[in-house]
C-alpha cells in the first residue's frame, strides 16, 4: 500500500472497527488498488471519500428470539449494515450462518458497494444476517425463526430505503416466510422490498441461477480474451449451494466438465463429470448432503470425506476453477495446486474465496483471475432486474432475462479490462473491478455532497 495518505487510513480502519479481519481484508484489497486514483483525482481525498466509505451510513444490531420446537426459548443475533445509498437503496442479500458476526456482515456489505456500482445498475450497497444455523431446523423453526427476524428488520426496510435477498443459508424458502411476515405488518403487497422471491409471487425467472451463470459468463469473456471457450475444459467448482449447482450446470451447457464439488463435510470427484439433475435433486429438492449424492451415483463417483477440492489438481489437469463456497476457502498453497495443474482461469463465484496470498500467487502464474465482486455480480444485477419487473408489474421470460444478465456480465468484465488497461495494468481484474466500481460510487457521492 504504498500511498502515505491510504495507509494511514487503513490503520484508522484497523483501530476504528478492531476484531473484524474479514473487513479488514476486504478494506484492504481495495485500498491497494487506488494509490493513483487518489492521485489523479485529489478531489476524492479533498472530500474524504475513502473515509465516508469505510464508515456504514447506519449498523442494525437488534435480539432475535424464537421458540424452538420443544418449546425452548432461543436467541439469536440480528444485524443489517446499510452501508452506501449513493447510487440507490441498499441492496445486498441476508446471510444466515453460526460463523456470522458483524465482522462478517460489514466485510460483505463493503464488497457489495463496488460489486452493485459494477453492475451500472441503481443499486446502494448493504448486508444483514444472523448467527442462526439453519441446518438441522425443522420448517416450523425456520418459519418462526424467519417471522421473528423480520418482526425488527422491517421498519428499516423499503423498496426505495433498503432491499434484502439471499445469502448462504437464505434461499427461496426463507424470502418466503420474511415477505410473508413484512407483508402482514405493513399490510402492503411491496414486491420490491424483497429480491430472490417466487416466480409465482414477483420473483424474477433466471434469478435463482443468475449468479452461478453469471460466473459463468464472466470466466467465459476472460478466456475469450485468450482465445479460448469453456468447450473441453475440466472444471472443478467448490460448494454445491445456490451459486456452485447453477456455475456446474452452466459450464456443461457450454462443453466444459465440472469433475467435482464440495460441501462442508467432503468432496464428490466424478471423473467423467458430474450428474446435474441428481445434484439438483439432492442438494435442492432434498436438501440433503453430498454424501447421498455419491452413495445414488454409485461406481462414477467417489465421495471423500473431509478432503480438500483443490488437492484434485495434483491429480489430474485442471484448466478453470470456480470457488463457489465461502469466504478464505483457497489459500496460498491451493493456488499453487492449480497454477502447477495449469489453470487458465479462476473466478469467484463466492464472496472473497480466495486469501490474499492465493490471488498473489495467481498473479504471479499469469492465472486469469475474477474478483467475487465482478465474476459474482450477477445474483444481484438479476435481483435488481427483479426490482425493475416489480416497479412495472412485470415478469419478463427466461431467455430475454439471462440475455439481460449475459450482457450485464460482459459489461462489467469490460468495465474492468478497460480500466485495468487505462492504470497501465492490463489484465488485472482486481485493479479493473475495484478501480471502476470505486470511481461510480465516488462520482455520485461528490455530487450528492456531504451527507
Ligand atoms: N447475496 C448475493 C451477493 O452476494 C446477492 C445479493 C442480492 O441479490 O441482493 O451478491
Amino acid at each position: 500500500m504504498p500511498h502515505a495518505r491510504i495507509e494511514s487510513l487503513f490503520e484508522d480502519v484497523l483501530r476504528r472497527n478492531a476484531g473484524e479481519p474479514e473487513f479488514h481484508q476486504a478494506a484492504r484489497e481495495v485500498f491497494e488498488s487506488l494509490g493513483q486514483v487518489i492521485e489523479k483525482h485529489p478531489q476524492y481525498a479533498d472530500a474524504s471519500i475513502l473515509e465516508r466509505l469505510c464508515e456504514p451510513e447506519r449498523q442494525i444490531i437488534f435480539r432475535v428470539p424464537w421458540v424452538d420446537d420443544s418449546g425452548h426459548a432461543r436467541i439469536n443475533r440480528g444485524f443489517r449494515v446499510e452501508f452506501n445509498s449513493a447510487l440507490g437503496p441498499y441492496k445486498g442479500g441476508l446471510r444466515f450462518h453460526p460463523s456470522v458476526t458483524l465482522g462478517t456482515v460489514k466485510f460483505l456489505g463493503f464488497e457489495q458497494i463496488f460489486k452493485n456500482a459494477l453492475t451500472g445498475l441503481p443499486i446502494g450497497g448493504g448486508k444483514g444476517g444472523s448467527d442462526f444455523d439453519p441446518k438441522g431446523k425443522s420448517e416450523l423453526e425456520i418459519m418462526r425463526f424467519c417471522q421473528s427476524f423480520m418482526t425488527e428488520l422491517y421498519r428499516h426496510l423499503g423498496e426505495y430505503t433498503d432491499v434484502p435477498a439471499g445469502d448462504i443459508g437464505v434461499g427461496g424458502r426463507e424470502i418466503g416466510y420474511l415477505f410473508g411476515q413484512y407483508k402482514r405488518i405493513t399490510n402492503r403487497y411491496e414486491s420490491g422490498v424483497l429480491t430472490g422471491k417466487g416466480v409465482g409471487w414477483g420473483g424474477s425467472r433466471a434469478r435463482t441461477e443468475a449468479t452461478g451463470y453469471g460466473a459463468v459468463f464472466f470466466a467465459e469473456q476472460m478466456l475469450a480474451t485468450r482465445g479460448e471457450s469453456f468447450d473441453g475444459k475440466k472444471v472443478l467448482v467448490s460448494g454445491s449451494g445456490n451459486v456452485a449447482l447453477y456455475a456446474i450446470e452452466k459450464v456443461h451447457q457450454l462443453g466444459g466438465t465440472v469433475v467435482a464439488c464440495s460441501d462442508s463435510t467432503g468432496v464428490v470427484y466424478d471423473r467423467d463429470g458430474l450428474d446435474f439433475e441428481l445434484l439438483q435433486q439432492v442438494k435442492e429438492v432434498e436438501r440433503g448432503r453430498l454424501s447421498v449424492y455419491a452413495e445414488r451415483r454409485g461406481a462414477a463417483s467417489e465421495y471423500r470425506a473431509g478432503g480438500s477440492i483443490w488437492s484434485i489438481a495434483d491429480e489430474t489437469r485442471i484448466d478453470v476453477a470456480l470457488p463457489s463456497a465461502t469466504q478464505n476457502e483457497l489459500d496460498e498453497a491451493d493456488a499453487q495446486v492449480l497454477v502447477k495443474s495449469g489453470v487458465v482461469a479462476v473466478a469467484e463465484g463466492a464472496n472473497m474465496p480466495s486469501t490474499p496470498g492465493a490471488v498473489r500467487v495467481f498473479s504471479q502464474g499469469n492465472v486469469l483471475f475474477g474478483p467475487g465482486k465482478a465474476a459474482n455480480a450477477g445474483g444481484v444485477a438479476t435481483s435488481a432486474l427483479e426490482m425493475q419487473q416489480n416497479a412495472s408489474r412485470d415478469s419478463w421470460s427466461f431467455e430475454y432475462t439471462e440475455e439481460r444478465l449475459a450482457e450485464i456480465m460482459r459489461n462489467i468484465h469490460e468495465s474492468c479490462a478497460a480500466t485495468a488497461e487505462e492504470y497501465g495494468e492490463p489484465g488485472n481484474y482486481v485493479l479493473g473491478a475495484n478501480v471502476s466500481g470505486f470511481t461510480r460510487v465516488a462520482d455520485a457521492m461528490l455530487a450528492l455532497g456531504v451527507i
